[in-house]
């Protein structure tokens, strides 16, 4: 049988993942930010993560340029964020941003950020595989639960 993206979509559908927007730096250093769930902790010993992006990402190049980005895990309250940071178009200037350590602009009311360096880039299919490593990491504000993403809906864990 064919695996048509629609049938690929849907199962893949089936795996819940967390959801992070991931930032790094316009031309100009105005702040840019993409919603992301293909990050993965990679390596403990380095400490790598990965991102896959769309090779289609109008702000691809912002990523290819800096060679640094942060990673902003959502909190089951930040559904709004993501769809921010999901929408078309480049422009994510209507967001306030916090300035980050390694001047890295981050998110607020994240359950967590990473800086990462990027170390290796590979194309795979339609996207890019970005692998960074992570140099600085930290719990953010108050414990919560994770913005769960399941069947193309956005969800939270039972207590
Ligand atoms: C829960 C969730 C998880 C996600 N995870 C990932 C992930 O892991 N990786 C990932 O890559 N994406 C992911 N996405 C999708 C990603 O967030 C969006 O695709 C992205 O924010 C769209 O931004 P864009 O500026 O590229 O969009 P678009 O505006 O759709 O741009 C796409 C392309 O079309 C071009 N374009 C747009 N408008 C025009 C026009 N009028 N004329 C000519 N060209 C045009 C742009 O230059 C760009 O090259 C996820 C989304 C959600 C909701």
């Amino acid at each position: 049988m064919e695996v048509t993206p629609d049938l690929f979509r849907s199962v893949m559908g089936e795996f819940a993942t967390g959801v992070t927007v991931v930032t790094t730096l316009c031309n100009g250093g105005q702040p840019y930010g993409v919603t992301v769930n293909s990050f993965t902790s990679l390596s403990l010993h380095p400490p790598l993560i990965l991102i896959c992006l769309d090779r289609e990402l109008s702000g691809l190049e912002h990523f290819e340029r800096v060679g640094r980005f942060g990673v902003n895990i959502l909190s089951e309250e930040q559904a709004e964020e993501s769809a921010f940071f999901a929408q078309h178009g480049s422009n994510r200037s209507g967001f306030s941003y916090v300035q980050g350590k390694e001047g890295l602009p981050l998110l607020e009311g994240c359950l967590a950020c990473l800086a990462c360096q990027v170390v290796d880039t590979y194309p795979a299919g339609d996207h890019v595989i970005l692998i960074g490593r992570v140099t600085w990491a930290e719990h953010r504000s108050k414990p919560g639960k994770p913005l769960v993403f399941y069947a193309g809906r956005y969800t939270s864990l039972a207590e």
